[in-house]
């Protein structure tokens, strides 16, 4: 069981998705509004904490913890499940999961690097 991630220790993992995320998303607006708006931004506590219980080769295993603990409490989704925002494509942490599942997975290796004892620790950017 993994300790929930708060506020200050979540910087690393936005630091690695904004790196990740932000040169591809369409959303991105250099007035620095899309950060405001960003959903990924908005629950990372959830998000980080729902990729960091998963260690699986299989996507719908990530998108599952995403759905089970960020979208249910997110407030677009519908009762049945479903999320119009998801589906318009509008929602950047659906659209952009596979690069946040990558920018987190990076961020606790580089961690869990850093703990193993004769492991060649490489400088985390940022
Ligand atoms: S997919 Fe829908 S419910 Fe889930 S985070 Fe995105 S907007 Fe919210």
């Amino acid at each position: 069981m993994q300790e929930p991630v708060d506020e200050i220790r979540t910087e690393p993992y936005g630091d690695a998705i904004r790196r990740r995320v932000c040169p591809v998303c369409l959303d991105e607006r250099v007035d620095g509004e899309c950060a405001r708006r960003c959903l990924i931004m908005r629950h990372l506590p959830a998000v980080v904490d729902a990729i960091r219980a998963v260690d699986s080769p299989r996507m719908d295993e990530y998108i599952a913890a995403v759905e089970s603990a960020v979208c249910r409490s997110c407030g677009q989704q519908a009762p049945d499940g479903t999320c119009v925002t998801r589906d318009r494509a509008e929602c950047t942490l659906a659209t952009y999961l596979f690069l946040v599942v990558d920018a987190v997975e990076e961020v606790k290796d580089a961690r869990a690097a850093t703990r193993t004892p004769g492991t060649l620790v490489v400088p985390f950017p940022g």
